[in-house]
């Protein structure tokens, strides 16, 4: 059985309702299962169980709210609702529709970044249950819900002071709650987010919820988002959640909620539904099922359009698919201005602007390239959540003879990478008089939050900031190709201008990857080892240096170009 992970360990992963599955219903096999809550971490177990243990890799590690259902296996049974499904349902009818009807459809399978977002979820969901002391969890099958709603009745009777996972149905619906806290007057209710703020869509998360367990005769009389504080700093920790009381805001969507919950219900008794494409198709998430709907954009399509944004749905709606056809009057950025020209024209436009900005490039140069890891509990000195740390970098450095030497250092444990690698990118960089990077604001940004938390390393840091440029404007503000389709990334750019040096014979060919790789060999439990571990760090060090090769090479393109730009176009 496939694995969504939205709410393992009980806690909501920032996409995770657009992607959770259900599972089959085994109605018998529910009622087989042992009946357990923890407490601190030691297991209670109800009289008859044998060991009361939680088998949720045998449901596919699915949280329960995202396991309620049986439409499928048992259509007898009544069409049922969940949190995210009703979240689900929010965003796009037919999202909601095909994540009932097909549970099973290979979109909804969880990709390697994404189950990083949900294994980065727990991790958080972890942490924040540590802040409830002496909280219960409904540790049950995810599938077992009468169960679940049976154990949590059990542990509030039993004057637990919080209950995690806490279960309840009511109008076809059912809810997993992060942390349901007893309160003087009544139960708290609390929304665990990986997020660093509260979010228009978290609201909604909470109000169905609140409608359920209120319906269930459960008296809510506040409710609270729990999210990551971006200020908190390694190694405090103690204000790693910020809790922001939302019920307010939540109390004017609920009488909405039960009219929405009987739509979703009779849309879903129907056949699939139609609906247009839209920006509902990118938030609040972007929906997996983009590849069915979706047609393949022509190249000069307006979502292809540089820096349009969301704008590019308003454009199509008003008639305006095609850049090339867009009213010369409409203000653009410069680079989609310079796209459009060079559609209208059918060929590359190199503005004589370039060989003004490659006149900055003194050499000798080194080019360099940082790879990240930002976990969300920060675990370095001086470090917020989220900060993305360097644990690895490429250099290409040119000799005094021009040619090229490459640099390349890659963390192994768990130590901070910063001073080390700050040291040996340093004595990379020595004799280099320009250091370019392509985004360099993220170089130059990591790099200075180093030299903040050791203050050490305040000296190589600024050496290197007083030198580095950023490549990407040498492109993005002074070149387009029809064949860069909008972007200006070196993934789009390198293949254009630079044939035959690309990222398709890498093992390890995006960043994303790269620093998801980096973050499980270093902190992987268990994290890679001998043949693998090798074979891992040899595939980073190959991606990294295909950064920092690719942009020498960019150069040297970008130098020809500018001596055969003859003129504006
Ligand atoms: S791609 Fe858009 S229209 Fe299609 S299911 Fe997803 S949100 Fe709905």
């Amino acid at each position: 059985m496939k694995s969504t992970g939205v709410r393992r360990g009980g806690t909501s992963a920032e996409v995770g309702c657009a992607l959770s599955r259900p599972v089959p219903w085994r109605w018998k096999d529910a009622f087989r299962r042992p009946v357990g809550i923890r407490r601190d971490g030691r297991r209670v177990v109800r009289p008859g169980s044998a060991t009361g243990e939680c088998d949720r890799r045998a449901h596919g590690d699915r949280g329960a709210a995202d396991a309620y259902d049986g439409v499928r296996s048992h259509p007898e049974r009544r069409m049922r609702l969940s949190k995210s499904r009703f979240t689900a349902g929010l965003q796009c009818a037919r999202l909601l529709w095909w994540r009932v009807h097909e549970p099973d459809a290979p979109e909804l399978a969880p990709d390697e970044t994404r189950q990083a977002v949900f294994d980065q979820g727990h991790r958080v969901g972890a942490a924040a249950r540590a802040r409830f002391p002496g909280g219960v969890l409904i540790d049950l099958p995810h599938d077992a819900f009468e169960q679940r709603v049976t154990a949590t009745r059990a542990a509030m009777d039993g004057g637990a002071p919080a209950i995690f996972e806490a279960s309840f149905v009511a109008d076809d619906t059912f809810v997993a709650v992060d942390a349901l806290e007893r309160r003087p007057g009544g139960w708290r209710l609390v929304e665990v987010k990986s997020s660093t703020r509260v979010k228009t869509q978290h609201l909604q998360d909470v109000a169905v919820q609140v409608h359920v367990v209120r319906g269930s005769g459960v008296p809510v009389e506040s409710a609270e988002v729990m999210h990551v504080n971006r200020a908190c700093t390694y190694p405090d920790l103690s204000d790693l959640f910020a809790r922001v009381p939302v019920l307010p805001e939540v109390e004017r969507i609920l009488p909405g909620v039960p009219g929405r919950l009987r739509a979703q219900l009779a849309m879903l008794g129907g056949d699939l539904p139609t609906v247009a494409i839209g920006l509902h198709c990118e938030e609040p998430y972007p929906c997996p099922f983009q590849g069915r709907c979706w047609p393949e954009w022509p190249a000069d399509h307006v979502r292809r359009l540089y820096f349009v944004g969301k704008r590019s749905w308003e454009l199509a709606a008003n008639g305006y698919t095609s850049i090339d056809r867009l009213p010369d009057g409409m203000t653009l950025h410069p680079a989609a201005e310079r796209q459009r020209r060079a559609l209208r024209l059918g060929r590359r436009i190199v503005e004589p602007t370039l060989a003004v900005a490659l006149e900055r490039l003194v050499g000798p140069l080194a080019v360099i390239d940082f790879e990240t890891v930002s976990p969300a509990i920060p675990v370095w000195d001086g470090c917020h959540p989220y900060d993305p740390v360097p644990a690895q970098f490429s250099c290409h450095a040119q000799e005094a003879d021009g040619a090229w030497t490459h640099h390349h250092w890659l963390a192994n444990d768990t130590a901070d990478p910063r001073p080390e690698l700050i040291r040996r990118l340093a004595d990379a960089c020595r004799g280099a008089r320009t250091i370019l990077a392509y985004y360099a604001p993220f170089e130059a940004g990591v790099l200075a939050q180093a030299a903040l938390a050791f203050p050490k390393l305040h000296d190589p840091v600024q050496s290197i900031l007083d030198r580095i440029v950023d490549a990407h404007p040498l492109v993005r503000d002074h070149v387009y190709d029809p064949g860069f389709n909008g972007s200006f990334s070196l993934k789009a750019v390198l293949p254009v201008l630079v044939p035959g040096l690309g990222y398709d014979d890498l093992p390890i060919a995006e960043g994303q990857a790269a620093s998801r790789h980096i973050e499980r060999m270093l902190f992987g439990d268990p994290p890679p080892h001998g043949a693998e571990r090798r074979a891992l760090r040899d595939a980073l060090r190959r991606y990294c240096e295909r950064d920092t090769l690719g942009v020498v090479r960019l150069v040297e393109t970008l130098r020809t170009l500018a001596a055969g730009a003859a003129g504006p176009v």
